[in-house]
């Protein structure tokens, strides 16, 4: 039954990790931090649908900031206004987490919620020609970690 199997799905999360769950980062919808938001990058924005949009500068992998939506509102595509202007103005903070960290862990600081809803998967990358250093993976939401608690639930269906 329904309930049965939302309880196995809390149960794997012990067990199971974000990486597993993870949007992997080159599936991201993201803007450079160079962006300008006019009518292009604002229909563009509208058309992925996300709530949420990592900003990078220069490369995918170097986040700088995230963009809420929501503070577009106000936003005239006339004025064309750089994305980075919002960015410094709203300063949202970016949330890190490690690819090995488990589900029922990240559920918690997930719903704490004051990092808004959304974090960072992090690997640590150690060959030899260089130091080890973190490197994005993917990102992980409360969406996809209740997902995967009801997951046995939409396998049905
Ligand atoms: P939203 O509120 O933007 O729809 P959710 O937190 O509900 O985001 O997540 C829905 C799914 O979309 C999750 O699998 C999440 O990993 C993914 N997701 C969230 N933001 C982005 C983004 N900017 N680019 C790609 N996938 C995203």
């Amino acid at each position: 039954g329904d309930e049965f199997d939302i309880i196995s799905g809390a149960l794997d999360l012990k067990r199971k990790t974000v990486r597993e769950i993870m949007t992997k980062i080159d599936d991201v919808f993201m803007l450079s931090y160079d962006a300008v938001l006019d009518f292009s990058t604002m229909s563009e924005i509208r058309r992925n649908g996300y709530s949420r949009i990592p900003v990078f500068d220069k490369v995918r992998s170097n986040i700088v900031g995230i963009l809420y939506v929501k503070d577009l509102v106000l936003m005239d595509p006339d004025d064309n206004t750089p994305l980075k202007t919002l960015c410094d103005y709203y300063r949202n903070p970016c949330f890190f987490t490690f690819h090995d960290t488990p589900l029922d862990e990240m559920f918690r600081a997930l719903r704490e919620g004051d990092k808004g809803h959304l974090a960072f998967v992090q690997e640590v990358v150690d060959d030899e020609d260089h130091d080890p250093f973190y490197e994005i993976i993917g990102i992980v939401t409360l969406e996809d970690v209740i997902e995967e608690i009801v997951q046995s639930e939409i396998m049905d269906e």
